[in-house]
């Protein structure tokens, strides 16, 4: 019985899926919001155009000219925010919806209730299922939402219109609003069925299943990603483990490979949780870090890293594993993937050139540390 109750209290509030990967797919429900709030603007300008042309030529549609101008700006300039969103602006995304909701609806209910009060509400109806089609929010605040809508209506219809189609109207707009939330409710569990699906089979297309680390394709395209989104600021490093071959000859492939995944661990535990931590092939990897960082602030995550690597230890003890890294700062070193790749990839050639072990900075690579 509980597990049942847990299940509806889950549906309701996250549409089937658990609070943790809800909040992990929010981003992208909040961009498929941005995106659908956006078209139903745009078809609503066309729509708003249509309708105060009909109403310079119609005598009948002449009353509603005023309400079509002011309807028609408001989507247009509805239709301008959500194109140019920014990424920090998400979050407006959901009130704006609600609110171009609201702004409907009250169109709709004095539509049909004070300006023609003989008729039945048609326009209340169709967007109370309209609606529910286009937005992805958690179900039980549609849910909500809707029956407020409702709640407010009734008494309006009642006051201003006959018992009988008052009557009917409630009749229409409580069947309405059962049908909405149920189509809203299958809607949102399949698209975030889908998008599970898709993110789980994306990590395991972008995920090295030795280390954990981004695969080289993956590492590439989220870093191109971050340097266009970040300010153009962050570190790259290039990282190579020490005589590796003769880890594997002398302590087999099978301890090599535990030598790797442990390296893997380490990257992604010493770095800040935005960096992107990836596996280029053999023993070389990178990680980005995203970010103004200081030299002092990189020495420290470095230092804890050889630390992290030092204390792998071969089953005699009598290797200690080190590893080589170059390091590039974006800007100072380049701007492009490429150019820093180049230039850190570079600094690891010296490192490993001065001895191995150690780490080195691109603008003063002669030195090592
Ligand atoms: P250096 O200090 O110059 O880097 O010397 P190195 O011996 O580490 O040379 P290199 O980096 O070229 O060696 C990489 C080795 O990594 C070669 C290959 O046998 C081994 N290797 C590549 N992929 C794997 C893997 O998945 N598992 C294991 N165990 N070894 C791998
Ligand atoms: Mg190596």
């Amino acid at each position: 019985m509980s597990n049942l109750r847990k299940k509806m209290v889950m549906n309701l509030k996250y549409g089937g899926i658990t609070k943790e990967e809800y909040e992990e797919l929010q981003d992208e429900i909040l961009e498929k919001d941005r995106s659908s709030l956006q078209m139903t603007a745009i078809c609503l300008v066309f729509m708003f155009t249509g309708l105060f042309l009909g109403s310079l030529v119609n005598n009948l549609m002449a009353s509603n000219r005023i309400a079509y101008a002011m309807l028609w700006l408001c989507f247009v300039i509805l239709y301008l925010i959500t194109k140019n969103l920014k990424k920090k602006s998400k979050w407006l995304v959901l009130p704006l919806w609600y609110g171009a909701m609201t702004y409907m609806f009250v169109y709709a209910a004095v539509l049909n209730t004070i300006v023609r009060n003989d008729i039945s509400a048609t326009t209340f109806c169709i967007i109370m299922i309209v609606a529910p089609l286009l937005i992805l929010d958690r179900p039980w605040r549609v849910f909500s939402y809707f029956t407020l809508v409702v709640l407010l209506f009734i008494p309006m219809a009642f006051h201003f219109k006959n018992a009988y189609l008052a009557f009917t109207d409630m009749v229409n707009i409580l069947c309405c609003l059962f049908l909405g939330t149920v189509i809203h409710f299958g809607i949102i569990r399949t698209k975030l069925w889908e998008m599970m699906q898709r993110r789980y089979i994306e990590k395991q297309r972008d995920t090295d299943n030795l280390t954990g680390c981004l695969t080289k394709a993956a590492f590439e395209n989220q870093m191109k990603q971050c340097l266009k989104e970040d300010d153009n600021t962050g570190v790259l490093l290039v990282m190579d483990v020490d005589k590796f071959k003769s880890i594997n000859d002398n302590y087999g492939h099978t301890f090599g490979d535990l030598v790797l995944h442990t390296f893997g661990q380490n990257l992604a535990g010493t770095f800040p949780q935005s960096s992107l931590c990836g596996r280029f092939g053999g023993d070389e990897f990178v990680v980005w870090i995203p970010g103004i960082l200081t030299k002092k602030e990189i020495t420290e995550h470095l230092d804890e890293l050889m630390g992290r690597i030092h204390s792998i230890k071969t089953p005699d003890g009598k290797i200690v594993i080190t590893s080589s890294i170059g390091i590039a700062e974006c800007p100072n070193n380049g701007k492009t993937y490429q150019e820093l790749f180049e230039n850190a990839d570079a600094a690891l050639y010296t490192a490993k050139n001065l001895g191995r072990n150690r780490y080195v900075f691109c603008p003063d690579m002669g030195k090592g540390i």
